[in-house]
């Protein structure tokens, strides 16, 4: 018998065979491999600028010979932290993941089968298509309104097929928000057959108590109220672990025995659970992080309305930006050493998003910009 490349193709699910892979932004030894320089500064998947807290550093350090071991598969110790940190909720209402993109894969497959629509907005985070599609379900994907989510358009696509509905607050690339009024309202509207997943990974930005957002919602105050909903949350950004992998969801604990039962056993490693739980104490880090991304984005928009650039508004750490040719200027920008995130993919064809960095760094990326717009 002979094969070629096509019948491997033909042999994956009707879901995989329509995806295409995550694209993520640009690794900084790539672009200094391929350019040939030194320096250089990625603002692309809204990494914490500040690097990793010196506490973060002792407790990986203190635990690197434990690393022969299994990591504790029920991570005992992070979700006691996260439970000592938000009172509201139980351990058995915690699902670890690594990273909460494996926290939102985790939920579409044990809640949505290939029979069933998941809905999503335009714009919205790209790991929802994936989770959606991979399983061969069907996607709904309602219009955005003013680049977020046209909540009412949600609630009209919901049938007795819909099983979950992905939102993010905010939204990323868009940086668009909802208020608590505006989401306790929706939430009130949703039938129980429906699962809302509130992805809060820019949480600690947005909601922070001295830099955050009037009026920004708190999810694991609305799980209080809600039953059907499950809210996700990360350590990738304001707390800075990106590279370590960790998330988790919050839900009521009959979801989260679900989630639980699909979840690997060891699916958060050894080095990450000690650094998140680590990290969830160190307020001192978390202050600094969202004080400077509060600085820097008033600095950068500012900057933005002084060079007569259109943007988004955003809540997050990042900002997308209108600019003639976004594929152009992102190539002129890597010649500059600076790293941004193309969003055509996202059907943004006129934007690049921009992630908040340090001051330097912001400066470097303002500089190029100027040259080029
Ligand atoms: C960055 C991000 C995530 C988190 O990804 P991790 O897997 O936790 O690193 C989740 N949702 C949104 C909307 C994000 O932007």
């Amino acid at each position: 018998m002979t094969s070629n490349k096509k019948d491997y193709f033909q042999l994956a699910v009707k879901g995989v065979q329509a995806l295409q892979p995550y694209q993520p932004g640009k690794p900084l030894d790539e672009l200094e491999r391929e350019y040939g320089i030194t320096g250089a500064v990625k603002l692309a998947s809204n990494e914490n600028p500040l690097g990793p807290g010196a506490k973060v550093i002792a407790a990986i350090q203190a635990n690197l010979s434990d690393i022969t071991r299994y990591p504790d598969g029920n991570g005992f110790g992070l979700k006691q932290a996260l439970v000592n940190k938000y009172p509201a909720i139980a351990i058995n209402q915690i699902t670890l993941g690594n990273g909460s993109n494996d926290v939102l894969e985790i939920i579409a497959r044990a809640f949505v089968c290939e029979s069933d629509e998941v809905i999503y907005s335009e714009y919205a985070f790209a790991v929802y298509p994936i989770v959606t599609q991979a399983i061969g379900a069907k996607a709904v994907v309602t219009p955005a309104k003013d680049w977020g989510h046209n909540l009412n358009a949600m609630l009209a696509a919901i049938t007795n097929k819909t099983k979950l509905i992905f939102i993010a607050n905010p939204n990323n690339p868009t940086g668009t928000w909802l208020d608590e009024e505006t989401l306790g309202n929706f939430l009130s509207s949703i039938p129980s057959h429906v699962i809302v997943v509130l992805d809060e990974a820019y949480f600690e930005f947005a909601g922070h108590s001295k830099y955050g957002i009037e009026g920004y919602p708190d999810g694991i105050e609305l799980l209080k109220e809600f039953d059907n909903l499950i809210v996700t949350r990360t350590f990738s950004k304001a707390y800075g672990l990106a590279g370590l992998r960790v998330g988790y969801a919050v839900a009521n604990k009959d979801l989260t025995n679900i989630l639980n039962r699909v979840r690997q056993p060891f699916n958060v490693n050894l080095l990450a659970l000690k650094a998140a739980e680590v990290a969830l104490s160190d307020t001192d880090y978390l202050d600094a992080s969202a004080k400077l991304n509060h600085e820097q984005m008033k600095f950068v928009t500012d900057s933005f309305k002084s060079l007569g650039i259109d943007f988004i508004p955003s809540i997050g750490n990042f900002v997308c930006i209108k600019v003639d040719d976004a594929a152009a200027c992102y190539e002129n920008l890597l010649k500059h050493g600076i790293i941004v995130r193309p969003v055509a993919n996202y059907g943004m064809q006129n934007y690049l998003r921009v992630s908040i960095g340090t001051a330097t760094e912001n400066q470097r990326f303002l500089d190029a910009l100027k040259l080029l717009v």
